[in-house]
């Protein structure tokens, strides 16, 4: 079964606008896949859907089989969101912000603690996991946000412009740390606007415009094109 089957998902927002258009994308488990699309495509809307943080007016998701719109709950534990903007506590100590993410999904504390430093470490953040999170840099930031999202070990992991904003070093230095989660396991889907990340990093791309996949290819395939 398909880590992502995503079946003529609609979105209307309640002002009108026709968000998604009836999409269909599938992402094999194993698979790094980007979802590429300019400002206004539609990228967040359903990264929103995948994530319950926005309902469907039409269609379906299923995650590893498990429908995202009928078995929210079951299908929330399969997904890890990392989202664009920063929304831990800056005030806290990264090992706690990941250890109390871990709390929210019932997970045992001492299972919690092992999977902090497990994840920290693979982040290379473990030097500063007891300091307050906002003594640490930008990339950081970033990089805590996804070692929180890998506290409930996600079968997906999705990210949303995982590096915007941050300068050409620190995105490439992200990518590596992205790579590594998925030669560990772990199916990851990106949304970007760059296509040289997407280019970088991922094996298969859908395109997104307008509320329409107007693409999903390799991105080998997608090269040869272009
Ligand atoms: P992207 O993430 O690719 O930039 P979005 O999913 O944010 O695209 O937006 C797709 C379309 O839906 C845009 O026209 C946007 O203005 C509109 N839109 C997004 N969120 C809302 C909302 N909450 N209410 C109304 N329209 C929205
Ligand atoms: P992104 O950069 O992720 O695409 P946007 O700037 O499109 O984000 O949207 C930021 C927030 O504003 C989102 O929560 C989105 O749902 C909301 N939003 C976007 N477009 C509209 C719109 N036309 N009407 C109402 N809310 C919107």
């Amino acid at each position: 079964i398909p880590a992502l089957d995503v079946v003529e998902l609609k979105k209307t927002y309640p002002n009108g606008v026709q968000a998604l258009k009836g999409v269909s994308l599938s992402v094999q488990p194993g698979d790094f896949f980007a979802l590429l699309g300019p400002n206004g495509a539609g990228k967040s809307t359903l990264i929103g859907i995948l994530s319950s943080l926005v309902n469907a007016t039409g269609g379906d998701a299923r995650v590893f089989g498990v429908s995202v719109l009928r078995q929210r709950s079951a299908a929330m534990r399969l997904i890890g969101l990392v989202p664009q903007e920063l929304n831990f506590n800056l005030f806290e100590k990264p090992f706690d912000i990941c250890v109390n993410s871990a709390g929210f999904y019932g997970i045992p504390r001492r299972v919690a603690a092992e999977r902090a430093e497990k994840y920290l470490k693979q982040l290379a953040l473990w030097d500063k996991a007891f300091d307050a999170a906002r003594a640490m840099s930008g990339g950081m930031k970033r990089r805590l946000m996804i070692a929180r999202a890998m506290m409930s070990e996600p079968k997906l992991l999705i990210l949303d412009e995982p590096t915007a904003g941050v300068d050409i070093e620190i995105r490439r230095s992200m990518w590596k740390f992205i790579s590594g989660i998925n030669a560990a396991g772990t199916t990851v889907i990106l949304t970007t606007h760059y296509l040289e990340e997407a280019e970088q990093l991922c094996r298969n791309i859908a395109i997104i415009d307008h509320g329409r996949i107007i693409e999903n290819t390799s991105m080998k395939q997608l090269l040869g094109k272009l």
